[in-house]
């Protein structure tokens, strides 16, 4: 339901919570609140080239410190964000931290690969949202060739315009731009080629039940193809398994990211989780 048109429409109660205005509102009231204090957080969940099991990057995953439910996933917040307008505030202290944390990481020696962040419709249509995010890197010390965004396919449907004038000013930038949950959306595949784009994720429905649901496989099959044929590289998500990464090995896909390689963890997991990986 609210996948289909991407992140802007997710549902934004939590289970139970339907046709009870006084949750939501009570929900609302401690999300304005969350902003306030930042009682928010980072997972990274790490991205590795599939040829040869190298980690190539990062995607920074936000969760609320909710005080009474505890860590509390995007999926449960980020609907309510958006329609109460805090989903930019959010994303700025997304943007901020997670562009800290990997200059704090390469200036400690760790792997000098960059950070995705997650940035909602909402987000890429604000006024300027390239300079606020070149002013962010500013800040924080990190070139733009270590920060990716993620965007979804509805995003490249509207404002046809405005949405080639900033992914032509991020591509300028130096940041690098993926089309997140591919194959979820409405989007035409025109799409792909008119716009200056860098990857492909393939969305974890299609990559769930391969290699032995046949109908995925083929799907699976297709976006790698595609990708390759548009020079973007394919990355595969919700990879769990040895025989999905065998499969995605076969296919050529270039990078793959799931719980098979590692789940998202917060800094000081997956700082200890870098540490560990053998000295390239
Ligand atoms: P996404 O960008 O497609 O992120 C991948 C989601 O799949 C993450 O869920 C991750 O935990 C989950 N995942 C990764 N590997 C596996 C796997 O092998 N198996 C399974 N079952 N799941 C896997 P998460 O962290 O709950 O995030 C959900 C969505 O919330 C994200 O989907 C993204 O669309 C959105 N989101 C996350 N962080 C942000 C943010 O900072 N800003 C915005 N606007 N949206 C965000
Ligand atoms: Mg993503
Ligand atoms: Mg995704
Ligand atoms: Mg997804």
């Amino acid at each position: 339901q609210a996948k289909d048109s991407g992140r802007g429409t997710r549902l934004f109660y939590a289970p139970g919570m339907e046709g009870q205005p006084a949750l939501l509102l009570r929900q609302e009231h401690l999300l304005r609140e969350a902003v306030e204090q930042q009682s928010f957080e980072l997972h990274y969940q790490p991205q590795v080239e599939v040829a040869s099991g190298r980690l190539r990057g990062l995607e920074a995953l936000v969760r609320w410190q909710h005080p009474e439910q505890g860590l509390v996933g995007p999926d449960a917040f980020i609907g309510l964000a958006e329609s109460r307008g805090l989903i930019t505030h959010i994303g700025r202290w997304v943007l901020r931290r997670a562009c800290r944390q990997m200059r704090t990481w390469h200036d400690a020696g760790l792997p000098r690969v960059p950070v995705a962040v997650n940035l909602s419709a909402i987000e890429f249509r604000q006024r300027d949202v390239v300079g606020d995010i070149a002013q962010v890197l500013r800040e924080s010390g990190l070139a733009p060739q270590f920060l990716e965004v993620e965007i979804t396919e509805s995003v490249l449907m509207h404002d046809v315009e405005g949405t080639r004038a900033t992914l032509a000013a991020l591509q300028t930038l130096g940041v690098a731009v993926t089309v997140d949950d591919f194959g979820t959306g409405y989007s035409s595949l025109a799409y792909l080629k008119r716009y200056p784009l860098d990857k492909i994720k393939v969305d974890r429905s299609f990559v769930m039940d391969t290699p032995n649901d046949a109908g995925d496989v083929a799907i699976v099959t297709a976006v790698v193809q595609l990708a390759r044929g548009l020079q973007l590289r394919s990355v595969a998500e919700g990879v769990e398994t040895d025989e999905q990464m065998a499969l995605l090995r076969r296919l050529g896909c270039d990078l793959a990211q799931g719980f098979g390689v590692s789940r998202p963890l917060p800094a000081v997991q997956i700082q200890a989780w870098m540490q560990s990986l053998p000295a390239s």
